[in-house]
């Protein structure tokens, strides 16, 4: 700007200097000035609507040049010229005792803008802005880099309390703005961050604020649910949704014993009653209401929406969110002997294929390096959520979500993913679980025939096989395989780091491969057959091994004699699937997996099922019932 000021640019100049100045040595004529609004008339200062701006702009410098000194200065960088920081706190703290946070809030509860066009940002968020700032300033930012025993200093408690004392107001003129909220723009984006910043400042500061937004009438919840769903970025919905999570499920370290130890804490039902009401579309709950029966539903709607932003940090914290609510949920329905809540969520959960897909998605995400989690952890979530739903349920229920998961891409992904997935510690325990918990409900009589054929189709998946035997076979030496098979009747789980879970792991994938076929008349035959005979496939036909050609095998590979195919186009095709586990010699002890799958184990091999915790099935007896697996996945 090399032109000279225009005359409007000088006069503003000049009211900003006065005004600079008038801030740093009159608080009492500062706050009065921001009492004015920008339409006031003059008052006993002389001072006007227009000199409303340039006191709050004086204000705010203040307590941004103040709250940017908390900060870590990088090196080197030089010090922008002006007061010294002891000057700036001494400043703030003469405007705090004039009453300027009172001020800034009256005018958060009441500043109307003239002219409030899409494009603007809220009426509301200047005065909002500069009592952050002055927060974060007073309190040298981090609240967690306070000693607990050191007695805040009476200003710094006045800026808390006062703030505290003023929520109420403040957050309903939020909530009752939904056109800043619900704007899905960069515009608004810094009120949903903000907002929640400054609440998860407060909890940590002042038990009372507890007490605020845990009222029954306070919107604090609904609104920071709001601000979780309609947010643009990552960052600001992965803020918004954990501070949401810390109130409703107690996560906070600090204050919550004191509120605890004098209120009854709410349920888990009622709070989130008032996330429903938060991410409810205001101009759709005129149409639809937001009814209980619906609402599950388009909780999970927008857990899965926010999940297609596709950043790993943001999905960990979904995915434990949804692991609360399902944990939570399902305890107080035992204590409350109400169990339709939790049932309601769990069945949209179970349902939920868009949130599923959203979530087996991210298990393919590589290389988020600027991530503050990893893409490994997020699988092992995504898997635990998994795993959690499936525990001790019926086998119906078992089939109605691994019905899901097969059309959201499971399969598919773990397919994709295994060679690192089983890399990572404790993962091969879980996915042993996981698939023999799913095996086990394919034994049951009540596993519905239709959804028993869907999965069929779903396997074998040679490719996540091949890998975990390949890992396998690279992880152990035949010497550490003898010492654990001496341990036979151990019968303690292994810990989840304990190799032998590798092994395990590619034995369940075969069992759940050979329970889901296990109809066919050629794993029949080797079920009737002596066990260690080789399978007499010149009998009966068998499925080709290519997943979903269905036809019966007419021919073996001529390498490993161990998988039959309809024809050499089928053999073909799945050439590049087979490989792996054909040149490794794999098939054979893959294929005897697949066949104990649908029998009942003996012998070595029961004992050495038992010895990792999965011992022997029976596919006779009622599977609902079936303790072996489930009374053991208990203790975990
Ligand atoms: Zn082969
Ligand atoms: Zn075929």
């Amino acid at each position: 700007m090399s032109r000279s000021h225009s005359a409007i640019d000088r006069v503003v100049s000049t009211k900003s200097d006065k005004w600079t100045k008038i801030a740093s040595r009159n608080p009492t004529r500062t706050i009065a000035a921001l009492y004015l609004g920008p339409t006031g008339r003059t008052n006993s200062y002389g001072d006007a609507g227009e000199d409303f701006i340039f006191a709050m702009d004086a204000v705010r410098r203040i307590a941004e040049t103040l709250s940017r000194s908390t900060l870590p200065q990088n090196p080197g960088e030089k010090r922008e010229e002006g007061p010294s920081n002891e000057e700036l706190k001494k400043n703030m703290e003469d405007l705090v005792n004039a009453g300027v946070v009172e001020a800034l809030c009256r005018n958060v509860i009441e500043l109307k803008g003239d002219t409030m066009t899409d494009e603007a940002m809220s009426s509301f968020y200047p005065p909002f802005v500069i009592l952050y700032f002055i927060v974060i300033g007073m309190n040298a930012g981090n609240p967690l880099d306070d000693d607990e025993h050191e007695e805040k200093n009476p200003v710094n408690r006045r800026v808390l309390k006062e703030i505290v004392d003023n929520w109420e107001g403040m957050s309903d003129r939020w909530w009752q703005e939904p056109q800043n909220s619900l704007k899905q723009d960069a515009t608004h984006e810094p009120e949903r961050l903000l907002v929640s910043r400054l609440v998860g400042y407060l909890l940590l500061e002042d038990s009372s604020m507890y007490s605020k937004i845990l009222h029954p009438s306070s919107n604090t919840l609904s609104l920071i649910a709001r601000h979780w769903a309609f947010s643009i970025s990552a960052s600001v919905a992965r803020l918004n949704l954990s501070i949401l999570r810390s109130i409703i499920f107690f996560k906070f370290s600090q204050n919550v014993e004191e509120y605890l130890s004098e209120h009854e804490r709410p349920s888990v039902v009622s709070l989130l009653k008032q996330v429903y009401k938060g991410i409810c579309d205001p101009s759709m709950s005129n149409q639809y209401g937001p009814n209980v029966q619906t609402s599950p539903q388009q909780l999970l709607q927008t857990m899965s929406t926010r999940l297609a932003l596709g950043d790993v940090s943001y999905a960990i914290e979904d995915l434990g969110f949804c692991h609360d609510i399902y944990a939570g949920l399902r305890e107080s329905a035992t204590v409350s002997s109400n169990a339709s809540e939790f049932e309601e969520f769990a069945d949209a959960l179970r349902n939920s294929e868009a949130y599923w897909h959203n979530a087996f998605a991210l298990m393919r995400v590589k290389d988020s390096d600027n991530s503050m989690h990893t893409e490994k952890e997020l699988s092992v979530d995504v898997l635990n959520l998994a795993l959690k739903l499936i525990l001790q349920q019926p086998a119906s229920e078992v089939a109605q979500v691994t019905k899901t998961w097969a059309k959201a891409g499971l399969f598919g992904v773990l397919d994709e993913t295994m060679d690192d997935l089983v890399k990572i510690p404790g993962a091969p325990r879980l996915l042993t679980f996981f698939y023999t918990t799913i095996k086990e409900s394919c034994l049951s009589p009540s596993f519905p025939p239709d959804i028993l054929e869907a999965l069929k189709d779903e396997l074998p998946r040679q490719k996540a096989v091949a890998a975990v035997m390949r890992y396998e076979s690279e992880q152990k030496s035949d010497k550490e395989l003898d010492a654990i098979g001496d341990k036979t009747n151990d019968d303690d789980i292994p810990d989840a780091e304990d190799p032998i879970w590798i092994n395990g792991l590619w034995q369940a994938m075969g069992w759940l491969q050979g329970a889901c076929h296990r109809d066919h008349q050629g794993l029949e035959r080797a079920q009737l057959g002596a066990e260690d005979k080789k399978l007499d496939t010149s009998l009966s036909p068998i499925l080709c091994a290519r997943r979903t050609c269905g036809n019966n095998a007419v021919s073996k590979c001529s390498s490993c004699k161990e998988f039959w195919y309809c024809g050499v186009e089928c053999q073909k095709l799945d050439w590049k699937e087979h490989k792996p586990i054909c040149k490794n010699n794999f098939a054979a002890p893959y294929m005897q997996t697949v066949r104990a799958g649908a029998k009942k184990l003996s012998g070595g091999t029961q004992a050495r099922l038992g010895l990792i915790g999965l011992g022997p099935n029976d596919p006779n007896a009622d599977s609902e019932k079936t303790g072996t697996v489930v009374d053991r996945l208990k203790s975990l």
